[in-house]
């Protein structure tokens, strides 16, 4: 397994499946269960899968180890990125925080899950060694 794709899972399980900017739960291989819980379109899912976020940004130096590595999901990755001075980490949580409640981040709300079943969400098994 290469080593973004580990730190990536090791970030994933940490945050409980969560973004580590927006805290919606992200999907790692397959959308098909975040449609199912929450009702997701694709196209809504598709925002919400897991992505590797790199803190420090690889053209800055920062590297693929775990402590360089959050989960994010594809819509806040990019959003970081897309920026021409991207924010630092904290600043874009509270950034994307304040969008959120206006309602202004994902083009859909976060939807109820059935309590219980997040859990299947997550992998079992995590490799942590780095
Ligand atoms: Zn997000």
């Amino acid at each position: 397994m290469k080593i973004l794709h580990r730190s990536r899972l090791a970030a994933f399980h940490l945050q409980g499946g969560r973004c580590f900017y927006c805290g919606f739960e992200m999907w790692m291989h397959l959308p098909h269960e975040l449609i199912q819980l929450f009702g997701y379109t694709r196209r809504q899912a598709r925002q919400l899968q897991c992505t590797a976020e790199h803190l420090v940004p690889r053209c800055e130096g920062g590297g693929d180890n775990q402590s360089n590595i959050v989960a994010a999901c594809r819509r806040c990755n990019q959003a970081r990125h897309k920026r021409s001075d991207p924010p630092s980490p904290e600043r874009f949580v509270q950034i994307v925080q304040a969008r959120l409640a206006r309602d202004r981040w994902h083009a859909f709300q976060r939807l109820p899950a059935k309590a219980g079943q997040l859990m299947h969400l997550r992998p079992q098994v995590v490799n942590r060694q780095t």
